[in-house]
């Protein structure tokens, strides 16, 4: 665990993470946010690029020197194996990045944003788990409106994720994301001051 307090932060497709991610910046905490992690580990010019080559054959690499995401869709949807390979490569190295971002963390606690951490099973790597948590049909028309997306795109997603049970199943604590911006800033001003009790009694 990191020596900085740390909140992992996680729920399903469009319940508002990044919303409250931003609202604890707001308040001075800092990020770490996995998903911007999980891109960096791959980026152009990263050594595990070579490993993936020797898995995947050189179309893994575009010409620019960056990830044939597509060519790896294909290859781990022919052979699942490749995806277990793919998994056990990143994850580590992800999760080390994210341990060290959060040990740099300067302000008195941070937060991890973490789409997938109930499908990671990556609570242990936290002092607390947050769920945002609304109902589905709130989840489905939200993330339509930001991504333009369709109706069976988003469900297909919500199906691939956890459900709301299995998240909150692991949650310290829940917000309830159902009403207004407004309503949801209210219950973050309250979890960063407990945040912040927290952290300091730990510290101490
Ligand atoms: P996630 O990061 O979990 O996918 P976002 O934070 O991007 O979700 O929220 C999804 C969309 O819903 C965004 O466009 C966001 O601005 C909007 N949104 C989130 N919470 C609310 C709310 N309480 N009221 C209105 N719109 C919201």
């Amino acid at each position: 665990m990191s020596s900085c307090f740390s909140i992992g932060l996680t729920g399903g497709i469009g319940s508002g993470k990044s919303t409250v991610s931003k609202l604890f910046v707001n308040n001075g905490i800092t990020l770490v946010d996995a998903d911007q992690i999980a891109r960096d580990v791959v980026a152009a010019g990263q050594p595990v690029l070579n490993d993936i080559v020797h898995t995947f054959g050189k179309e893994a690499l575009l010409s620019d020197g960056n990830l044939n995401r597509n060519h790896l869709r294909q290859c781990v949807f022919s052979d699942p194996s490749k995806k277990q390979w793919l998994n056990q490569t990143l994850h580590p190295l992800i999760r080390s990045e994210m341990l060290s971002q959060m040990n740099k963390a300067k302000s008195s606690y941070c937060i991890v944003d973490v789409p997938l951490l109930t499908e990671n099973k990556m609570s242990e790597l936290f002092h607390r788990v947050l769920v945002v948590d609304c109902a589905v049909a709130t989840q489905m028309h939200r993330a339509m409106a930001r991504d333009n997306a369709t109706e069976e795109g988003i469900q297909h997603i919500i199906e691939a994720q956890a459900t709301r049970e299995q998240r909150r199943a692991i949650a310290n604590d829940v917000i309830t994301n159902e009403s207004t911006l407004q309503a949801l800033e209210k219950q973050v001003i309250e979890l960063h001051h407990l945040y912040i009790k927290m952290a300091a009694s730990v510290s101490g």
